[in-house]
């Protein structure tokens, strides 16, 4: 794997890491944080199908072993959302 290059835990793309949300379990704990923080990461696409998966199968609970709660991944649809709003041509 390339240096800074991260694994979505639904879809498995590859992709630098920049282009992923991050979810952090803090060290020593199981409070889960967006973006920041240190411990175990997981990385998902910014995208709405990859967060459906995560959602209905539980990847992030079972990637950071902990229980991931639906205020988390509320968070991460607000962000969808957001970052949807802004790039609003479908180009791929
Ligand atoms: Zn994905």
């Amino acid at each position: 794997m390339k240096p800074n290059y991260r694994r979505c835990v639904s879809c498995k793309k590859l992709a630098p890491k920049e282009d992923f949300l991050r979810i952090v379990r803090l060290k020593k704990s199981s409070t889960i944080r967006l973006d920041r923080g240190e411990g175990r990461s997981a990385y998902i696409c910014p995208e709405i199908e990859c967060l459906q998966i995560a959602r209905k199968k539980n990847k992030l609970g079972r990637s950071l072993k902990t229980y991931v709660s639906p205020e988390i991944y509320q968070e991460l649809w607000q962000r969808l959302k957001k970052s949807s709003s802004k790039n609003t041509k479908d180009d791929d």
